[in-house]
């Protein structure tokens, strides 16, 4: 099975206590799609400008993601600069300069558009439905949004959520999308808009995961140095879509299983800056954390 990815693909500039790094490759597409090549085929949808680097292309191609999907137009890639607070709780964009990303028109080339599982990452809902409406026979569809769409297209972004399989929100978002601030309530709430599988990242308290009746919450793995945060709902994306595909069901029990790889390549994300925590992980070190999850929450 293969799995598609379609977001944002960007240079970012990103400041923590850690230090500072200028223009790494980052985009909510790159961190899904590099963390969901450790487990299954990937197939990138974004658009880059004729700036982007040749050794971004060269890193994406050592993971075997497929880029036929990746656009490159006339103009600048999308750059994106945050600063985070000393506890690496809160983060402040610095600066957002679309590009060529303003005007993203995601085209699903032929040969991608039956492929099984998907992932939307953070673009405009109507773009995420227009996604949906140029693939065929998928299986397993997961989006992501943000408080922006939630406020600015919130019709559309129900459209879409009634579409699509899972959602992955974080906390905010979810008490915003459903108009209750109890985190319970909040999940029923948004299955009851239409979406019966509801995943709300909750930062360094890991992942509360509801599939119709049941409910899961997975820790987040206890790291005691966080370089740089800046990515892991994406890489958590690429974990759990990436294994599903990988195994080719999505039953409860799968879907468990992928929660908890989903928070194993969040946390090795964090880790490092950028995407160099994800890029060169083996095949080990993911079954050892995996097991070490196991461990966590054995009792
Ligand atoms: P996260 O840490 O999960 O919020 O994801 C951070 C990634 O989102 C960075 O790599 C940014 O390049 C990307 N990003 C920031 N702002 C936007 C935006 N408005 N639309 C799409 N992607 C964005």
């Amino acid at each position: 099975m293969s799995l598609l990815v379609v977001g944002s693909v960007a240079l970012d500039s990103v400041q923590t206590p850690f230090g500072k790094r200028d223009e790494m490759l980052g985009g909510s597409a790159v961190y899904c799609a590099i963390a969901a090549s450790h487990f299954t085929r990937v197939r990138l949808v974004g658009v880059v400008g004729e700036d982007f680097p040749r050794d971004a292309v060269e890193l994406l191609r050592t993971r075997r993601i497929d880029l036929s999907g990746l656009e490159i137009k006339r103009g600048k890639t999308f750059r994106w600069g945050g600063v985070y607070s000393e506890d690496m709780n809160e983060r402040t964009t610095l600066n957002t300069a679309l590009n060529v990303f303003q005007d993203f028109r995601p085209r699903i080339p032929d040969e991608s558009r039956r492929t099984a599982y998907a992932f939307l990452g953070n673009i405009s809902p109507s773009l995420q439905l227009n996604v949906l409406d140029q693939m065929e026979r998928t299986r397993f569809v997961a989006m992501d949004t943000m408080n922006f769409w939630i406020d600015r297209a919130r019709e559309e972004l129900l459209s879409v959520l009634r579409k699509v399989d899972a959602v992955l929100i974080n906390e905010s978002e979810a008490k915003q999308l459903s108009g209750n601030s109890t985190l319970v309530k909040a999940t029923r709430i948004i299955q009851e808009l239409g979406c019966h599988t509801v995943l709300v990242k909750l930062g360094e308290h890991g992942c509360y995961h509801v599939c119709r009746d049941e409910c899961f919450v997975a820790p987040a793995y206890p790291l005691e140095v966080v370089r740089d945060p800046t990515g892991a709902g994406d890489s958590f994306a690429g974990g759990f879509m990436g294994y599903l595909s990988q195994v080719g069901r999505s039953d409860a029990r799968t879907l468990r299983e992928a929660v908890v790889y989903g928070s194993v390549m969040a946390s090795f994300a964090v880790e490092d800056f950028g995407v160099e925590g994800l890029v060169e992980l083996t095949d080990t070190d993911i079954a050892r954390r995996y097991e070490e999850f196991r461990q966590l929450v054995s009792f």
